[in-house]
Parts: C-alpha cells; structure tokens; sequence
C-alpha cells in the first residue's frame, strides 16, 4: 500500500527516539488529500476506508515497513538558546519515495508523548490542525514552498488547554524535518562527528550537486541561504507572518513549517503582530527579513566547525560569507515586492511609497494588489494616490510584461484568520462542511471569491492568534 525507504532511521540512534502513538478509542477522518497522495506522493489509498485512513493517520494502525522515530532537535526560541528541543508531539511514520525519486518525510502531529515532549501532553487540539491543513495548502496553491497536509483526524480524547478541546491529529508532508536546530544540537553537544554526518545527509538528500565541492560546507550555507531568501520575500509577497521563526521552526530545505500562531495580514500595518506571545514584535511582519538574517548566522554557527580545522580561518571564511548573503534577503524582497507593482526592475523606493499609502489608508494588503492589477481605477478616491501611481508607471517600459507579472503575482484569495475562525468554531462542533468547502475555494487563490476573500468586518476582526499547542 505505501512502500516506504525510510532514510532518517539509518542514521545513528542518537539522532532520534522510537516513538508508540497514544490509544484513541475512536477516531473519525475528517479529511483525506487525495490529490497529494496520488499526484505528488504517489501512494496508494484507494484500498482504505475512512475508518482504515482514521486508524493509520492517527497512529493506531501501523503500516508495515513504517519507521515510528522523533527527530533530537534544539533551538534559539525567541533569541534564547533551548539545547533539548526534539519532536515532542510528533512521529514520523517513514519516508516516501515518488515516480521522480522525490523523497518525502510522511509525519504524524499529535499523535502522543515521546522522549522529547518535556511537560507537554503530545497532543494537538483540533483547532490548530484545522488551521494548520487548510493554511499549508493554501500556501502550497499560491505557490509558496510549505508542507503540505495528508490527511486530519479527530481523536476523540480531550486535550487540556486554557479550554478543554476536542483532539485532532493531522499529517503533514514535508522534503524532510531536518531544521536549523537539528544542526544545533549537535554542535551544541560537541558532537561534530554527528554534526558531519547530519551535514553530509542533509547535502546528499536536498543539495546534492554539491556533494563534490572543495569547499561543499560553505557551498551549503549559501544554497540553504538562497531558499530561505526566496522563502521569506515570498512569506512578505503575500503578506505573511510566520509568527515563531525559532532555529527549530527553519526548515533546512526551505520549506514554511511549523504553522503555529502564524496569520495573513488584513489591512497592511508594517510592523503587524498577530502572535499573542510575542510581546516583543520580534517576529513582526517586518522584522522577517531581518530575523531570516540572524538565522542564518546562527545555522552558520551550528556547521562552523565543518569549514575548517582552524577555528580562526572557519570564523573568518563563514563571516566573509555571510556578509556576502546577507544582502541577498534584501535584493530578494525588494524584487519581489517591485513585481507585485508590476515594476520591470526593482525600486525600493516605489515599493515603500506604496505601502506607506496603504498603512496610512488602513487598506487591505492582498486586495489592494489585485486592484491595482485590475481595477486601478478603485483608487482614485484617494488624493495621494496620483503622484505614487504615476511615479510607479513611469519607471514600467515594458506594460505588457508588466501586466503579466501583476496577474501572476497578486492572488484575490488568502486563507483569512476570520475565516479560518469560522471553520474552527464549526469543526469543534463536529461539523466540517465549511471546512471542505474553504479548503475547496482556496484551490485556486487567482480567483475572486466573495464568501470567503472579503477583509473581516469590525466585529470579525482576530487580533491575536495563538500557538495553540
Ligand atoms: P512549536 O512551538 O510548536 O514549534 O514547538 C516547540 C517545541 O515544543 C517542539 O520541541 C515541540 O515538539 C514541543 N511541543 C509543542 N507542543 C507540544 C505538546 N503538546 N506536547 C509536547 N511537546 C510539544
Ligand atoms: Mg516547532
């Protein structure tokens, strides 16, 4: 049924635990992702019931071959150093192969305590699997590199949070779970024989070509530092905040992972926090740039022993590098940005012109890129407008390309966090028709949708967003 060539488990055991799901007594699908398991995973679960799907995505049912491991991990939470991280409510069930050799990690969240779970419980509510299926995909169909979500479950059993909530489990897909903090932990420990090992499995596994390089260690910093510049210039292209960019939440691969208190903006405010935890604004909308900066210093960090025997010469190469990339976040954004004004280079200055018009006129991020695409007319009601567009129109020599680009570039549909509200406070009834059906709509994000694409209304409004874990 799935044929699994689980890599990770090879590795030494130091790097992960053997993991047994909790008992649930009676788990319910609520969602399959048909679509990603035959096009993208090619599995086949066209032999499984509901009832089967609920059992093997909810850990009850173990398919043959299935690894069962959590990955050792640490991680700089909010700028702090957390040496024992580790999957605490997470297994993975084995890894995938599909028709082009693509290897995926197939992971249970959820799914109970393991070795790393500290004094959590191992669980997760149902609201932040909701949450996290529906945004993950809709990351995926705006074209953004993320997880993806397999399948959810409703367990059954209660998880104890400010409230009890009903349990969910939700399996998520992804290149691989290996991290930032994965590196730290060993670098961490002086284990730089693991440190080596994880280097070189993480290069064979998503950077292959650069297997053969004299100097491949800081060939990786700088190819890891490239996916994470695209990475988060397009978290900013649509308007995301990540809201817990910790070491352990950065994918090595550059995949959005961990969607905990993360959120699309509404109306457009710079430094916009959604987390209820981040007092400080650390991880404000944009501050992004700037922490994927201090990030990537601090994985530079965690493979320097790698670069050379000589700590002096290491320190001086990884530093001479690294002020070499660090632009790169900035260059990235700053394109990015340019493209969604339709702009045939990049112009900073145009860029922060219009999104100052925006904060100051209390607009819609997302909206306001679509009509300047196909309704710039909407604008003329407001007076500074005409100077900023014609500023940006004279800079554009070629407006066929221009008008491409735009289309391209600025979705109508994002998952909004009233909506996704509305899903959650439906599903904790055990209801899910809205579910589906947002889960539908955001399919295609190009597409103008009035149900569930319109900004919140006053009282819709969510101010805070929670990790929910
Ligand atoms: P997160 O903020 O979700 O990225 O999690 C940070 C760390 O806490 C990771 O090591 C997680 O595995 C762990 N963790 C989060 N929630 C739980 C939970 N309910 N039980 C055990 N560990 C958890
Ligand atoms: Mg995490």
């Amino acid at each position: 049924m799935i044929k699994f060539s689980n890599s990770y488990e090879s590795l030494p055991s130091r790097f992960y635990s053997k993991s047994t799901p909790s008992i649930f007594e009676n788990p319910k699908l609520i969602c399959f992702n048909n679509d990603l398991a035959k096009n993208v995973l090619n599995i086949d679960a066209s032999k499984l019931s509901d009832f089967d799907k609920a059992q093997y995505f909810s850990g009850q049912k173990i398919f043959d071959g299935a690894s069962m491991i959590s990955t050792a991990y640490s991680g700089h939470q909010f700028g702090h150093f957390n040496p024992t991280l580790g999957d605490g409510r997470a297994t993975l069930i084995g890894e995938v192969q599909n028709h082009e050799n693509n290897r995926f990690d197939i992971q249970l969240k959820g799914s109970g305590p393991t070795l790393y779970s500290r004094q959590g419980d191992g669980l997760s509510a149902l609201g932040p699997v909701l949450r996290e299926y529906l945004v993950s995909e809709a990351m995926h169909s705006l074209g953004l590199p993320t997880t993806r979500s397999l399948c959810a479950v409703e367990t059954s059993k209660d998880v104890y949070r400010e409230q009890i909530q009903p349990g969910g489990v939700l399996t998520r897909v992804a290149k691989s779970h290996i991290r930032i903090g994965t590196f730290e932990y060993f670098a961490s420990r002086g284990d730089f024989d693991g440190l080596r090992t994880l280097a070189d499995y993480t290069i064979d596994r998503h950077y292959p070509h650069l297997t053969n390089q004299s100097e491949k260690y800081l060939e990786f910093i700088r190819a890891v530092a490239t996916n994470w510049s695209i990475l988060i210039s397009k978290w900013m292209s649509v308007g995301f905040i990540h809201g817990v960019m910790n070491t352990d939440n950065m994918s090595i691969c550059g995949e959005t992972i961990d969607f905990g208190p993360c959120a699309f903006m509404d109306t457009y405010k710079a430094n916009q926090v959604y987390s209820f935890i981040d007092r400080q604004g650390r991880y404000a909308y944009n501050n992004q740039i700037n922490i994927g900066k201090w990030n990537l210093a601090r994985f530079a960090s965690a493979v320097l022993p790698l670069i050379d025997q000589d700590e002096k010469t290491a320190i001086q190469k990884t530093n001479q590098t690294l002020e070499l990339l660090y632009p790169m976040y900035d260059h990235e954004y700053s394109k990015i940005l340019s493209t969604k004004l339709g702009l045939n280079e990049p112009n900073l200055e145009i860029v922060n012109l219009w999104l100052n018009f925006l904060e100051q006129n209390k607009l819609d991020f997302t909206l306001s890129f679509y009509r300047l695409t196909h309704e710039p007319k909407y604008f003329d009601q407001f007076p500074d407008f005409k100077i900023i567009n014609s500023q940006r129109t004279q800079l554009i020599y070629d407006q066929d390309e221009s008008n491409k680009l735009m289309k391209a570039i600025n979705p109508y549909l994002i998952p909004r966090n009233h909506q996704i509200e509305k899903v959650i406070q439906q599903g904790l009834s055990g209801e899910y028709s809205l579910f589906k059906e947002m889960n539908e709509a955001l399919k295609n994000p190009w597409q103008p949708n009035d149900q569930f694409g319109l900004p919140p209304l006053p009282d819709e409004e969510i101010k805070n967003t929670f990790c929910g874990t």
